[in-house]
């Protein structure tokens, strides 16, 4: 369980509390496409309005790398929350994020009210976390809340550096319900516990390879990545998406789910096809691919023996998609392990990024237990390392 102090453990009536949330949307023609993230941000600045806080927002979007780009400022953000929580969520506009405007707009708000503030990004010492911003966030506030997971493996100011100057640094609701799910599913998981990892890189995953072999019954490996694992079986894989640096890891991590008693899956087929199109021919290879062939997605056989190792487990980690799910002709694999979680009965959780959204677009996801708001934050927690955005809150 998470041993930081959370905004149930403070009493912010008639405080400036800044709460660093993820708004970290996606745009189009200034519209907010996905609003995930503004729903899961919900719950803690409610429960802030309620007490009587003064509830000021911020977040990064995009990356404007140290400028105002007009395209990128939380203006839309602002409107939808306002929409969301059906009061006012002013936006103080502000180039500098922490200028004359934002100052003006803090100073002039009443318990409970709501202010959001520019991107924390358009300021260049954020992603550098220089003090100058990191003051400059902590003068407007008596208390820190940090809500934003999808940064928590970043040390950005608005999320490590302004707590060297705020006394009172706490974690809110979402950042807490991340973290005992991913965290309680690691270390202490109800057994049989599987891990499903695909995706495109063996390199990108390396370390969550080599954690995981510690902690669960059974790996399953899919995706791109299964490529360099088969090659490093000797396999021929064609043209299919390979890492040469990584065929001894792959063998050490071979040697080490033996020594471990690990289940290790890899795919025994897989559908291969000469094109990285969707218009491409394409069939069903066991062993070794043609030269002028690349390996798209899990074959049948796999299928079956992954949803069969899926059936009788209590705790399920899924991270990567098994194939090239953007693509309806390979999406069969990713399709067949999505259902068979969405039918066993276990805790089920979906690391961020492209498994989230697999999951999502293929309707799976109110039947998962957690889906993770964040993609690189959850994998750096896989890994077992500690996220510097959490590390950051007082403790309990
Ligand atoms: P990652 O960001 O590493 O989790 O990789 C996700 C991407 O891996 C998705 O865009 C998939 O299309 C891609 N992917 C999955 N399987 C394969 C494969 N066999 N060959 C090429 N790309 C793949």
């Amino acid at each position: 369980m998470l041993n930081k102090k959370s905004v149930d453990d403070i009493n912010v009536k008639g405080k400036r509390v800044l709460v660093r949330c993820d708004f970290n949307v996606p745009l189009a023609d200034g519209k907010i496409t996905d609003e995930n993230r503004l729903i899961a941000a919900l719950p803690t600045i409610k429960k802030l309005i309620a007490d009587g806080g003064k509830v000021i927002l911020c977040s990064h979007l995009g990356k404007p790398k140290g400028e105002a780009v007009p395209s990128l400022s939380l203006a839309p953000v602002a409107a939808r929350l306002t929409e969301l929580l059906g009061q006012e969520v002013k936006f103080a506009a502000d180039d500098n994020v922490v200028g004359e405007n934002a100052k003006a707009a803090v100073a002039a708000m009443a318990d409970g009210d709501v202010v959001l503030l520019e991107n924390t990004r358009y300021r260049k010492e954020e992603t550098k976390n220089e003090d100058a911003f990191s003051e400059d966030l902590a003068s407007l506030c008596d208390v820190f809340v940090n809500d934003a997971f999808g940064t928590a493996h970043r040390a950005h100011c608005s999320n490590v550096g302004v707590t060297k100057f705020v006394d009172t640094c706490v974690v809110g609701y979402l950042m807490q319900k991340e973290i005992d799910f991913l965290g309680n599913a690691v270390e202490n998981p109800e057994r049989p516990f599987v891990a499903i990892l695909g995706g495109s890189k063996v390199s990108s995953k390396i370390s969550v390879i080599n954690n995981l072999l510690d902690k669960v019954d059974t790996l399953i490996i899919g995706g791109g990545m299964c490529f360099t694992f088969a090659k490093a079986q000797g396999f021929k894989i064609g043209k299919s998406l390979v890492e040469e640096d990584y065929l001894d890891y792959a063998k050490e991590m071979l040697e080490k789910a033996k020594t471990k008693g690990v289940n290790l899956l890899l795919p025994v087929d897989t559908i291969a096809a000469k094109e990285f199109s969707n218009d491409a021919e394409f069939r069903i290879v066991e062993g070794d691919l043609a030269d002028d062939e690349m390996g798209l997605d899990i074959g049948p056989k796999t299928q079956d023996l992954y949803v069969e190792a899926l059936k009788d487990a209590k705790t399920v980690v899924w991270n990567g998609p098994m194939g090239v799910f953007e693509m309806a002709n390979f999406a069969g694999g990713t399709i067949a392990v999505a259902k068979e979680l969405a039918n066993i009965d276990a805790v089920t959780i979906i690391g961020g990024g492209d498994s989230a959204a697999a999951v999502n677009i293929l309707g799976f996801g109110d039947k998962m237990t957690h889906i993770s708001t964040g993609g690189g934050a959850s994998l750096e927690f896989l890994e077992g390392k500690e996220l510097p955005g959490v590390a950051a809150a007082n403790d309990r």
